[in-house]
């Protein structure tokens, strides 16, 4: 269902992806793992084409990229195939990023109503289902400042999910939370994941990855060093550099 293949990005003269292959089955959640600055939210900003990959191919459902291909494309039709990659995927940011002043409901209708086009009561309804879902319901109408940072980053996952997304992107959606709202975001990606929505998920909660993860993938100076079961990358690594990262984190 989500597909990369050979993904390669550098920023001037760093290197930052050095061929990144990923598979994501439909339905399942893969956590992406590894060290600060090791590339993990390059690839997802890549999955979603928020970064451009000098080469590679991103496959989500049945919109397919060849970033290669894409500047012999011409200008326009490159952006359309972005946009086009870009939205079968909803992304779901460490800072939540909603707008300060507009409800939580408003929040949520932006992506279908204005980007998808779609009838504001139709989105409405879904979004009052979502915001339920994500344990806020009778909240649609209060502001991000009236929230907690934990509610907060539960309407950001809110509105990932309301333009319909193939799959779901977490870029450490918890990593800056106080300690005590972590567990409640986790709470509802865990959710997420039992109700079979496809998940990508770079984090450091190595416990949510245990519980959660159908895949983990290592990915250590911009290539993944090691990917399997969580039982078998995080309890009992085969290479090294696995080993050393999750004694520091342990
Ligand atoms: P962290 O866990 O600290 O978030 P990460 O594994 O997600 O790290 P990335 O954020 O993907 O790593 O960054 C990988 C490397 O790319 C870092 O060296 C970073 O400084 C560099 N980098 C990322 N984005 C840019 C950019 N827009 N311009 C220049 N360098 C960048």
């Amino acid at each position: 269902m989500l597909e990369a293949a050979g993904l390669q990005k550098s920023f001037g003269q760093t290197r930052v992806l050095r061929g990144v292959d990923l598979a994501v089955p439909a339905g399942t959640v893969s956590v992406l793992i590894g060290p600060s600055g090791s590339g993990k939210t390059t690839v997802l900003r890549c999955l979603n084409a928020l970064e451009r990959p000098e080469s590679g191919v991103v496959r989500i459902g049945d919109v397919s990229v060849d970033f290669s291909a894409l500047p012999q494309q011409g200008r326009r039709a490159a952006v359309r195939a972005e946009a086009r990659l870009r939205a079968q995927s909803g992304m779901v940011f460490q800072a939540h990023h909603l707008f300060p002043h507009r409800t939580a409901l408003e929040n949520l209708l932006e992506g279908p109503v204005v980007v998808q086009g779609r009838p504001r009561e139709e989105a409405r309804a879904e979004a009052l289902v979502l915001l339920e879902r994500v344990g806020l319901a009778g909240r649609e109408d209060a502001l991000p400042s009236q929230l907690s940072g934990g509610q907060q980053q539960r309407v950001g996952i809110a509105r990932a999910l309301a333009i319909r997304p193939q799959v779901v992107l977490f870029d450490e959606p918890t990593s800056a939370l106080d300690p005590e709202l972590v567990g409640e975001v986790l709470a509802v990606m865990r959710d997420l994941a039992e109700q079979g929505t496809t998940m990508v998920v770079v984090t450091h909660e190595i416990r949510f990855a245990q519980q959660v993860a159908d895949q983990v993938l290592f990915l250590d100076g911009g290539v993944v060093v090691e990917r399997g079961p969580a039982a078998q990358v995080i309890a009992d690594p085969r290479e090294e550099r696995t080993r050393r990262f999750l004694r520091r984190l342990l």
